[in-house]
């Protein structure tokens, strides 16, 4: 058990009932997922909550998927979302299950409501249900068929099951109270006929139990002590409390609400991803564009870093839209120590170092982190021709600008200083080249390095270098709420990707992990296209939060 205070509501919660004895004193939550598509950020949260508490008292985690939807659902997805939560570093253990394994128990159950005269089966189409509802100001009506047997209930229960209706003939449901000032007690569904194969039960149901029918029941076998769940369900929690107490009242699992995540520039809804998906619009669930776990473990997102993201947001009942920015500090943070630096230029000028011996290669010692020694150092080859970031070269330049100009001296990293003599541009004016001579006194490391200029720039060997290509990230909308549409498409950046074609050092020609490309931003090898033969990297996030920059610089210029 922890000794730490409770970091939030549920975590309070949780405490107190174990201080009190309640369920003696055992925790055991659940993750849900409807394995309709992939998880995404908001999905994250729920799963380092269930799991987190869990394992902070000892308890247990079950892995439930909600498959009560055939057709929907697919085993593609149930093992993407086995393998995301893997990766964000939680183990259910042998507690893996699916709201199927336990159909026969449902049913059971069902029977037992009906024998109780609390069910019964409702013949109006779906149309009349819901006219019969009533709304939200007035209370609904009483079904013609409320007043059935209960041994015509259990016949045409039977013969639902046993598939000698359609879909929609009839459905199974709850007898509460018509007139229920929540809605969702006026005589809910319970199963309803779907004559579709299940992906686990094959072609074993004609019928189908509903989601809040199925979950409650299953939170009660399972031994589901705090059965953890988003805001929208707590209207859904009276209901969940009347199925265990007709049926289980001696297993009593604690439903608590709290507020879903919201990402800024990110879709959250596995059923607009999919339309993305579908539409082509990204290159499949796991695009790095994506919140969604997939797309950020491709993307280069770690883990910890997830993790510690979804720490910071906390669990409360406020709704909130979390900034994008809180996200990439959780993965600037953790990359700023873990990853090991390394030189690329990804959009490459020509330099010619005319006073350098043609032919002539030296190994320059490049740290690999500023800041930890552990980490070592490498040898980067330096020759007489290198490229150079296009943007660090200007040929009008500002005052202030310490990189590159005409005339002007800049040191590369780890090497010498070196000052722009000639610009050679194409026919259509372009800066194609520069000419540069460097100064052999200024050996980064030597004891007569110690002339100072103002800028440092960073460079690889032109003969050395390695090919790549990379991906470079922008968000995917432009609009920082996309879920608030119903038709993103409008909505989406036109930037979101740029490829570039790149020239990393060598040491980047085998790359297993995730890198600081200096003065870049954070990289990491695709995790589907990147070879040894064609490099492929993918743009983690910037070094600095640039659009709390150009926010900032708007506000000044207001
Ligand atoms: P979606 O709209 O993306 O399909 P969902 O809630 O229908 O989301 P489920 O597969 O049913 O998806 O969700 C599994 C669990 O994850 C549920 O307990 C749900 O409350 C939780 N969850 C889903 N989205 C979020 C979110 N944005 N923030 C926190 N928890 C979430
Ligand atoms: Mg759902």
């Amino acid at each position: 058990m922890s000794d730490n205070e409770p970091t939030d509501f549920i975590r309070q919660i949780i405490s107190d009932d174990i201080a009190a004895g309640k369920h003696n004193g055992r925790v055991v939550t659940r993750f849900p997922p409807e394995p309709n598509g992939f998880l995404h950020v908001g999905h994250a949260k729920s799963i380092c909550l269930n799991f987190g508490v869990a394992e902070e008292h000892s308890g247990q985690t079950f892995l439930r998927f909600d498959d009560t939807n055939p057709g929907r659902e697919s085993e593609e997805y149930v093992e993407a979302i086995k393998a995301d939560v893997r990766w964000l570093g939680f183990d259910w253990q042998d507690r893996l299950t699916h709201a199927s394994d336990y159909f026969d128990q449902l049913f059971a159950a069902a029977v037992k409501l009906i024998e109780m005269d609390k069910a019964y089966v409702d013949s109006l189409s779906a149309e009349e249900i819901r006219e019969y509802r009533g709304t939200l100001t007035e209370p609904g009506a009483n079904s013609p068929h409320r007043e059935r047997s209960i041994e015509e209930n259990l016949a045409l229960f039977r013969r639902m099951q046993e598939g000698e209706f359609e879909d929609g003939a009839h459905v199974l449901r709850a007898k509460i109270d018509m007139a229920s000032p929540n809605m969702n007690m006026r005589d809910p569904t319970l199963y309803r006929i779907r004559k579709t194969p299940h992906q686990n039960t094959g072609d074993k149901w004609n019928i189908y139990p509903m989601y809040d029918f199925a979950h409650g029941l299953s939170d009660a076998f399972e031994g589901i002590t705090h059965s953890l769940c988003t805001l929208e369900f707590e209207d859904h929690r009276p209901l969940y409390d009347w199925f265990l107490d007709q049926l289980v009242p001696q297993h009593r699992p604690q439903q608590i609400e709290f507020s879903r995540l919201n990402l800024a520039y990110a879709l959250t809804s596995k059923r607009k991803l999919n339309a993305l998906v579908d539409n082509g619009v990204v290159n499949g669930w796991d695009d790095p564009r994506l919140a969604t776990i997939a797309g950020m473990r491709r993307r280069g997102y770690p883990p910890e870093a997830l993790r510690d993201f979804i720490g910071r947001v906390g669990v409360t009942k406020k709704e909130n839209l979390i900034e994008m920015g809180v996200l990439e500090n959780s993965v600037r943070e953790f990359l700023g120590s873990e990853a090991p630096r390394r030189m690329a230029v990804i959009k490459p000028l020509k330099v010619t170092i005319t006073n350098y011996p043609q032919g002539q290669t030296e190994q320059m010692v490049a740290m690999n982190h500023p800041a930890n020694a552990e980490f070592g150092t490498r040898e980067m080859p330096f020759s007489r021709e290198i490229y150079v970031e296009q943007d660090d070269f200007m040929e009008d330049a500002p005052r202030k600008f310490f990189r590159l100009r005409p005339g002007g001296e800049v040191r590369l990293r780890f090497a010498y200083i070196i000052r722009c003599d000639d610009v050679i541009k194409d026919d259509a004016g372009n800066v194609v080249e520069l000419r540069c001579s460097y100064d052999p006194d200024t050996k980064s490391g030597t004891a007569s390095s110690d002339r100072k200029v103002k800028g440092t720039i960073h460079w690889v060997s032109a003969q050395h270098a390695v090919a790549a290509e990379v991906r470079l990230y922008d968000r995917l909308f432009s609009v920082p709420n996309p879920g608030s549409y119903d038709d993103v498409l409008p909505h989406l950046n036109p930037r979101s990707l740029e490829i570039a074609d790149a020239r990393l050092e060598p040491a980047l020609a085998v790359a297993d992990r995730s890198y600081q490309f200096e003065r870049l931003g954070y990289f990491s090898p695709d995790a589907v296209d990147y070879s040894a033969q064609k490099p492929v990297f993918n743009r983690i996030v910037t070094l600095r939060d640039s659009w709390a920059k150009l926010e900032k610089q708007a506000m000044a210029e207001m």
